[in-house]
């Protein structure tokens, strides 16, 4: 479960958010809308932790993680959170199935056996399973974007954040990938919290919010 509670940040004389207060509950799927520069990609690094609040509080299954030391936030944004950007951001000198388990690898706590099973048994619900050995170059877009979930649910992480994540594939590819994420609800419970552009992906949330003014408001 996710509270954000009044969080303020602002660039310079830019406010951006401003008093913003969000929960989500395990399981649900939150599609967030709103015009260029509303501020929607701010609030997702915030809420996936991966920049401060200039105020407010977030927690995340009871933890707060901007009380946590830069050591343990690094920890804990690893363990429990996953992400998935626009541009799959895979490294290309790694096969699918190594890019899928680097967030394993960097946890420790399991051998690389252990990571390689449960890297290649995400692949293969994927999908992937003849691409486990292949190089990013040598993947379609769409399945590089499939690897970059299988990074993402490696660490059976408590939240997803998705900034955009259909925002470089084609129509096909795109309804393949929203498709996907209701299986993963459907399968594991998965949270999801979902900057997108695209009408299909945010009519699949549960609940779609509109960045106006710095807030969220309820769109449907
Ligand atoms: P888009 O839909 O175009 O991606 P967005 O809703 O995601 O936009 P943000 O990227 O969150 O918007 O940006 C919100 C505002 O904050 C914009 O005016 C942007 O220029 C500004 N901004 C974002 N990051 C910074 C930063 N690091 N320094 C200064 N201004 C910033």
């Amino acid at each position: 479960m996710l509270i954000a509670s009044d969080i303020q940040k602002s660039f310079g004389s830019l406010s951006v958010l401003r008093d913003l207060n969000l929960t989500v509950e395990q399981g649900e799927i939150i599609s967030i809308v709103g015009r260029s520069g509303a501020g929607k990609t701010t609030l997702l690094q915030i809420l996936g932790t991966l920049e401060k609040p200039d105020q407010g509080t977030l927690s995340i299954d009871g933890i707060s993680p901007f009380a946590l030391s830069s050591n343990e936030l690094a920890k804990f944004r690893n363990e429990k959170l996953g992400f998935i950007f626009q541009f799959h951001q895979l490294l290309p000198e790694f096969t699918a199935l190594e890019n899928a388990a680097i967030p394993a690898y960097i946890n420790g706590g399991q051998s690389k056996k252990e990571v390689d099973k449960r890297a290649m048994e995400l692949l293969d619900y994927l999908g992937l399973s003849d691409r486990a050995q292949h190089k990013p170059s040598q993947l379609s877009g769409g399945e590089q974007q499939r690897v970059a979930v299988a990074r993402a649910l490696i660490n059976h992480p408590s939240i997803i954040f998705a900034d955009e994540p259909s925002g470089n594939l084609d129509s096909g590819n795109a309804t393949e990938l929203h498709n996907l994420f209701g299986k993963l609800r459907s399968d594991f419970n998965q949270t999801f919290i979902i900057v997108t552009h695209n009408p299909e992906l945010a009519a699949l949330a549960d609940r779609s919010l509109t960045m106006t003014d710095g807030q969220l408001i309820s769109a449907k």
